[in-house]
């Protein structure tokens, strides 16, 4: 029989492996910042007030069936997806030129996108089968891509020394990069820095990308989650597109709509014209039917419920609110604590100016590890944490730690 000893035991998730040790440890006052889901207050999942109600529409609904979808997701919830993320005066949509296929989730998205390109990208013999990462990012960008044979190599992102965005490097890279090279963006709330470009910046990106013929591939996990409005958070992608740079989007509805276990996502790509956009969909569909068949069915209507009913719509914006609230309110009591309450050295003010679920604490490693071992506060060797890890209990013991190791 085969024995599989030539399979070499692979190492666990680091962030599964922290949460593992979390849940292992007594200490009455252990703190969990590892977590890349949302918290509410007292440190439970929060189901959104919106999704309950879109539920019980469900739920009531007499011709709910089981059915399959289309290969390409449900239409309702793929074109209001689209109108999302474009905004639902895109010129790009009304010109029938944006493809959009409902996926598993972001991640889903990504590896849609990342296949597609591996099939059908011309990848230029200079630059070859590659795609540029920003350092860091999220750790499963390098799966996804090598699983399709797209080398990922990195660009500068994240300078330790302001703890900010490295923007003159990157800005080189970009220049120097060859051209038609596919360079990754995080539409908004940088995962794992909290660090993104101002307008300005963004601005200059995309006249470098224009000026070289890059491809933009936007991954975009957390719309509204934020600033605390859809709007301002997909401004980038819009940004690009009235420019008309060639490029994709990634959506993921995990954490704004904290649906993460439904994985419902969507995978975007704006094509030239409408013929291109048809000749796009016909292979996503191709791509797609191969390795899932069609896509799951919950998470398309509960998002396509609230997309599509202005009331749930405004329900939903309402929950966006309050979870981006609660975690600015975090960062600006995280903040007031070390600077004013404890006079920890060293400035702070990143911890107010990044954005989204995470922020660069600016902590070394061996800083990180004596969070998790000496104070019980689980937190990855990056020196990142999870604001929504963060509540009104436990952000003094989190501050007084912090404040320990660093001095
Ligand atoms: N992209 C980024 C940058 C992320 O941080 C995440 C989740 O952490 C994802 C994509 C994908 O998440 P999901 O597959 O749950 O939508």
């Amino acid at each position: 029989a085969e024995s599989w000893n030539e399979v070499p035991l692979a190492p666990p998730d680091s962030i599964f492996k922290l949460t593992a040790a979390f849940k292992a440890d007594q200490f009455p006052q252990k703190v969990n910042l590892g977590v890349g889901a949302y918290r509410d207050n007292e440190d439970k999942p929060w189901v959104l007030p919106v999704v309950k109600k879109a539920t019980s529409v469900l739920l009531n609904d007499p011709n709910l069936d089981h059915e399959y979808l289309p290969i390409t997701g449900l239409p309702e919830f793929t074109s209001g997806a689209a109108k999302l993320i474009l905004g639902s005066d895109s010129p790009a949509i009304q010109e029938g030129r944006v493809t959009s296929v409902q996926t598993i989730s972001g991640t889903g998205a990504n590896h849609l996108g990342a296949l597609f390109l591996s099939r059908f990208y011309h990848f230029s013999p200079e630059g070859g089968r590659k795609v540029w990462l920003s350092d860091p990012t999220w750790v499963n960008h390098f799966a996804i891509f090598g699983n399709v044979q797209i080398e990922p190599v990195t660009y500068p992102y994240y300078d330790p020394q302001t703890i900010g965005l490295a923007f003159k490097p990157f800005l080189d890279t970009l220049r120097n990069a060859p051209s038609k090279s596919v360079f990754l963006l995080h539409a908004c709330a940088h995962n794992p820095t909290g660090v993104d470009p101002t307008r300005d910046q963004w601005k200059e990106i995309c006249d470098v990308i224009l000026e070289k013929g890059h491809y933009a591939f936007f991954d975009c996990a957390y719309q509204g989650f934020a600033s605390g409005d859809l709007d301002n958070d997909a401004w980038a992608v819009r940004y690009f597109v009235s420019r008309s740079v060639p490029l994709l989007v990634c959506q993921s509805f995990a954490k704004n709509a904290g649906l993460y276990g439904e994985r419902i996502g969507a995978l975007h790509v704006v094509a030239p014209t409408t013929e291109a956009a048809a000749r796009v969909k016909s292979q996503l569909s191709v791509l797609s039917r191969s390795e899932i068949s069609n896509p799951p069915a919950h998470g398309a209507r509960l998002v396509s419920l609230i997309l599509n009913n202005p009331e749930l719509f405004n329900d939903w914006k309402r929950d966006i609110e309050t979870m981006a609230n609660r975690i600015i309110e975090m960062r600006r009591e995280l903040h007031r604590s070390l600077t004013e309450e404890l006079k920890t050295p060293g400035n702070w003010d990143h911890i107010i100016n990044q954005i989204g679920m995470f922020s660069f604490t600016g902590l070394n490693a061996e800083q990180s590890k004596a969070m998790v071992e000496k104070a019980h506060i689980y937190m990855t060797g990056n020196g990142r944490i999870s604001m929504s890890g963060l509540n009104t209990h436990n952000i003094r013991y989190v501050a007084e730690s912090l404040d320990k190791v660093v001095r």
